[in-house]
């Protein structure tokens, strides 16, 4: 069987009561591919909001997840009440919170290994900074953070797993990464699985690309490969998001 098509939107620190309201009816109510598996990350605080006024087609994220069951974790979100508000996904690993927060590769395995063991599907990002390019290491930077999650989930934890390859130099910046550029890592990440977990796993797992991804470039890239969809930030809050989504139809 195919990898279903896959767009994200990562809403990051964005949105209101009433913008949320907006998006979600938008999406709710356009024509969408029903060949493309969509699901939407607003910040915490509406996550409900979103999956009470979404139909049920679309899915929710968390744009993160906490790898405890409950108690004196203060700020934090624990797996079992994303369950509990039917939310079914979580992004984790976004360079944001990599380099802003300062999370490293192991905090990311742990969290991950909670969500998939509590039943949450994951978006895993990973992807280089314009200086790692630079020094030609892309590939080792997004295997060493893809390999940190393989040590804890096993082999059969990739099902329930999406990769967003996220070049850091092309997020919010307007500089897509090229279609080759794209295509090349997408496709070193598939060899890096297929060798480090198995080729089942790799011809299964969904790899999606983000970075300043719109509706003027989301069709090319969408031709890719090895590009199984997207994680979009800006635009996912904008009406353009439903072309994006509609990239491969
Ligand atoms: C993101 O934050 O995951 C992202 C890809 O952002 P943008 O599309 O705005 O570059």
């Amino acid at each position: 069987m195919g990898r279903k098509f896959f767009v994200g939107g990562n809403f990051k620190m964005n949105g209101t009561i009433k913008s949320i309201k907006e998006i979600v009816h938008n999406l709710s109510t356009s024509k969408l591919d029903p060949d493309t598996e969509v699901v939407i990350a607003p910040p915490s605080l509406y996550l409900l909001l979103a999956r009470g006024h979404l139909s049920p087609n679309i899915e929710v994220a968390a744009q993160n997840v906490f790898d405890k069951p409950h108690g004196a974790f203060t700020g934090e979100i624990s797996v079992s009440q994303l369950k509990d508000s039917n939310i079914t996904w979580t992004l984790l690993g976004h360079s944001e919170r990599r380099t802003i927060l300062r999370e490293q590769d192991d905090f990311v395995a742990t969290k991950t290994k909670a969500a998939l063991d509590g039943g949450i599907g994951v978006i895993l990002c990973c992807g280089e900074s314009l200086e790692e390019r630079e020094q030609g290491v892309t590939t080792d930077v997004v295997t060493r953070q893809l390999q940190a999650v393989n040590k804890t989930i096993g082999k059969d934890g990739w099902k329930n797993v999406v990769i967003a390859y996220e070049p850091i130099w092309a997020i919010g910046t307007g500089k897509v990464a090229t279609t080759e550029q794209a295509q090349e890592v997408h496709a070193a990440i598939r060899k890096w699985i297929s060798e480090a977990v198995s080729s089942e796993v790799a011809e299964q797992t969904r790899i999606i690309y983000g970075g300043s991804v719109n509706e003027k470039n989301c069709r090319e890239l969408a031709k890719q490969t090895d590009v199984d969809g997207f994680l979009v930030g800006g635009a996912s809050l904008k009406p353009e998001f439903v072309q994006i989504i509609n990239a491969k139809a």
